[in-house]
């Protein structure tokens, strides 16, 4: 049995809570012989504020390039509002996603039969939901220079973003996503809008020839952005795995993640470069939740993203996708049995806390195992 290199990041506010619930599903697969993970932890965000005077040590981030994967919880919260700019508590995370040069973002957008009423859309459009938004994670319009506000003069200002791609970041990420689809159900849809960005027409052109140059199995499709948002909100089941660049996908990740219900169902992965050494890329985990202040302390907080989150690490970083799999039906089963936290309770279920609903599911990963 292989041992990975874990390191879990609990971080602020609900951080903890979840995380908790993650250490009691690799206390499972260890006890059940399924995989051993050998763990380090460290501080993050405001936490790490707190001891330090910075969100993140250089002590954690040799431990982060040295894991096989982050495990990251949330950071974050009011109490930390007014601390120098660079150590504020998201400085932390941006500094793992830079310096493990995390570029694709993996956010699935699943909708389980059980929350199907929840969605803001009809059952029939978003039952049975299972699409990928892989947005480019570290360039774009987000960091492009120059990046200006600058005073006129005449009672004006100019405000300048720069939206900027070269041909290899938009080659790597296309990659990623055509590997993602061959896993899957082999579609790819493009979304640039190079209708009126030169970005949008270089973009069109590289992700073409990354396809016709060693990805002809799986099927591509151009889709002008605007479009594809109209598109996930029509009849989302339409797509496979879509990829966009950083400004579009931030937005169409929102839009698809709003599909599935409660911000505490979501999962997200960032990917970077293969470790040549490893073979594995570096890898982030993390809930698209935050810290959760108002909810804090109180024990109620969901901790399926967390968990989601940890079955991406299964899935993209250790090769155990069918482990990956089971956990997924473990948390469908749960919920169509009626469990539900206080985020997604619903008329007749019942509400259970974090640790009950953590408890439940592993006890039904054991079953599925038996
Ligand atoms: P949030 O995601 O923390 O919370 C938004 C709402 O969703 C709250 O009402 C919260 O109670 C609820 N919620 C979130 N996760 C939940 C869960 N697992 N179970 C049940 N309910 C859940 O966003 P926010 O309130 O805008 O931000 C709070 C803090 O978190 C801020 O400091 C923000 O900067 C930080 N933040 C951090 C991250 C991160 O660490 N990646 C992401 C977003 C926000």
């Amino acid at each position: 049995m292989a041992t990975y290199k874990l390191l879990l990041l609990p971080g602020d506010g609900i951080g903890p809570e979840v995380m908790a619930e993650v250490k009691r599903l690799l206390r499972f697969y260890a006890d059940k012989g399924i995989a051993s993970f050998a763990t380090e932890e460290g501080l993050v965000g405001g936490c790490c504020y707190d001891a330090y005077k910075v969100s993140i040590t250089e002590e954690t981030m040799a431990k982060a390039h040295a894991a096989d994967a982050v495990i990251f919880g949330a950071c974050g919260g009011p109490k930390w509002d007014n601390v120098p700019y660079d150590a504020r508590p998201e400085a932390g995370l941006l500094r793992l996603r830079k310096d493990l040069g995390l570029f694709a973002n993996i956010r699935p957008a699943i909708c389980y039969p059980a929350l199907a009423d929840s969605s803001s859309l009809k059952r029939e459009v978003v039952e049975g939901l299972d699409i990928i938004i892989l947005r480019e994670l570290t360039g774009g319009v987000y960091f492009g220079e120059p990046k200006t506000i600058t005073d006129l003069g005449n009672g004006q200002k100019r405000a300048i973003d720069t939206q900027v791609y070269d041909t290899y970041e938009i080659d790597r990420i296309a990659r990623v996503g055509f590997e993602l689809a061959r896993t899957r159900r082999k579609k790819v849809t493009s979304m640039e809008k190079r209708n009126v960005m030169k970005t949008g027409v270089l973009w069109r052109e590289v992700v073409g020839e990354v396809h016709s140059r060693g990805y002809t199995d799986v099927e591509l499709e151009h889709m002008l952005a605007d479009a594809g948002g109209m598109q996930l909100v029509r009849w989302p089941k339409q797509f496979d795995v879509i990829v966009t660049d950083n400004l579009f996908g931030d937005m169409l990740s929102d839009i698809a993640a709003m599909l599935t219900g409660s911000l505490g169902m979501l999962p997200s992965a960032s990917l970077g470069e293969v470790d040549p050494k490893t073979k594995r890329r570096k890898a982030l985990y993390e809930p698209v939740h935050g810290s959760a202040p108002d909810i804090a302390g109180k024990g109620i907080a969901n901790p399926i993203a967390m968990l989601a989150s940890f079955g991406m690490a299964l899935r993209y970083s250790f090769d155990m996708g069918k482990e990956a799999d089971r956990l997924d039906a473990a948390i469908a089963a749960v919920l169509s049995k009626g469990l539900r936290t206080a985020d997604i309770k619903s008329d007749g279920a019942r509400t259970v806390s974090t640790s009950e609903m953590g408890e439940a599911i592993v006890g039904e990963l054991a079953r599925l195992h038996a």
